[in-house]
């Protein structure tokens, strides 16, 4: 079968469903990774329905791998900070599966990029290519890397390359993301120190006094490891990054004044990582010919929704429903314009959605967001 040939910059976990969802539709797919192989860095990516749904449809051996090694919140709670009076309580699990089609799945990202990689042949993935110079081609696109090497005659090349996307500033000019103001916490404790706290088995979001703070926690690694991300403002820190450590006492400083039950989740801590969290704008396009661009690299927000993840397993699934069938260059520039009219108006909505973290803090309706379903919801007629 005739097919596009794609790269893919990034091996992230938009690059990575993006590599199996084209190559599931019979495409020849490369993926380009800076690192020398897969880390297993950050701990927990917590998957709404919507991005489970999508995940589901990239193969039953990812959903059974994912569902192995994940947690299944029972609930999604919020509480107030300091009274710890219950604003709201959403059943996940069983009923949100009825609801969405898919429940709520809390996984270690390490066990989910391991899910994602072992479903795509490993010969396809190159490490240590860091992408530094796109140049267009007759009929397709080049990239070359920093080791001198260089992929050719590309038909399509995605870029899911993160916040500081080389791609994206090939197709728009260099533009470095803005701190927030706001770090985040990261800290993983054996749920048997917290099992006397209540509803450990859900996902509880403890609202601060001012927006930037709060504490969740829920369970990971199949429930038997309780995550814990607190965010707070602070000007003083922009270092960027999944494994440098922060300080448990510092931690316990911010949250002084919480209620008892948040506060006996940091003190069960050891240690905590610590990181800035950057942003940017949404864009008014995501594709430029044979150029285009997903997740982080294309919309990276704050994770006050917790849909990083998940709306770059979404734009991986249009992006590979608008490719399908399609076995000609000339075909493409229209195709992923198609992908970016799909994809655009929800992923920017929720990008700034995020950045007020107001999200279900007392109730609503979640069906916007977590009742999407990125292989049915129609497509634009083609250009
Ligand atoms: P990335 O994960 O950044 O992957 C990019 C990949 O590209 C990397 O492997 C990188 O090495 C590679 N790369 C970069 N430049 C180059 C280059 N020049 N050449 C080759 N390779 C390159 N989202 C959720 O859905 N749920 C959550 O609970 C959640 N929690 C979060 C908590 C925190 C603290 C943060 C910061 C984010 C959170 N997110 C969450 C967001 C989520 O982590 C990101 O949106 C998601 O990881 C983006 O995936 P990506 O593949 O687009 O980019």
């Amino acid at each position: 079968m005739a097919a596009l040939r794609i790269g893919i910059v990034g091996a992230g976990i938009g690059g990575l469903a993006a590599a199996n969802a084209l190559h599931r539709g019979g495409h020849d797919v490369t993926v380009f990774e800076q690192s020398q192989r897969f880390l297993r860095v950050g701990a927990d990516i917590n998957l709404t329905p919507n991005a489970v749904r999508a995940l589901d449809g990239l193969g039953e051996g990812i959903a059974q791998a994912v569902r192995a090694s994940a947690a299944r919140p029972t609930h999604r709670i919020s509480r107030t900070w300091d009274t710890g009076e219950e604003t709201s309580r959403l059943p996940m699990g069983d009923q949100a599966e009825r609801q969405y089609g898919a429940p709520q799945l809390t996984i270690h990202r390490a066990d989910l990029l391991a899910a994602l990689a072992e479903a795509f042949p490993a010969q396809r993935v190159r490490f240590a290519t860091r992408a530094q110079l796109i140049e267009p081609q007759a009929g397709g696109v080049a990239v070359r890397f920093a080791d001198d090497s260089e992929a050719t005659q590309l038909d399509v090349l995605v870029g899911a390359d993160g916040i500081h996307s080389v791609v994206r500033s090939a197709m728009f000019g260099a533009e470095r993301p803005r701190f927030t103001g706001v770090v985040a916490f990261r800290a993983v404790v054996p749920t048997e120190r917290v099992k006397h706290l209540p509803d450990i088995a859900a996902f509880t979001k403890w609202w601060g006094p001012n927006p930037e703070s709060q504490i969740v926690t829920f369970p990971l690694n199949q429930g038997r490891d309780t995550f814990i991300f607190a965010t707070t403002a602070q000007d003083s820190w922009h270092e960027e990054s999944w494994t440098t450590p922060g300080s448990v006492d510092e931690l316990r400083g911010f949250y002084a004044g919480f209620h008892p039950d948040a506060r006996a989740l940091l003190d069960a801590c050891d240690t905590v990582l610590k990181t800035a969290l950057y942003e940017r704008d949404p864009l008014p396009h995501w594709a430029q010919g044979p150029l285009v661009l997903l997740g982080d690299a294309c919309h990276p927000m704050m994770p006050f929704m917790a849909q990083g993840a998940g709306t770059a397993i979404e734009d991986a699934v249009v992006l590979s429903r608008c490719l399908a069938g399609l076995a000609s260059a000339a075909e493409v520039p229209a195709a992923l314009r198609r992908y970016e009219a799909m994809r655009r108006e929800r992923a920017s909505q929720i990008q700034v959605g995020s950045r007020g973290n107001n999200w279900l803090r007392a109730g609503g309706n979640a069906d916007w967001v977590y009742g999407y379903d990125a292989w049915g919801v129609p497509l634009p007629a083609a250009a």
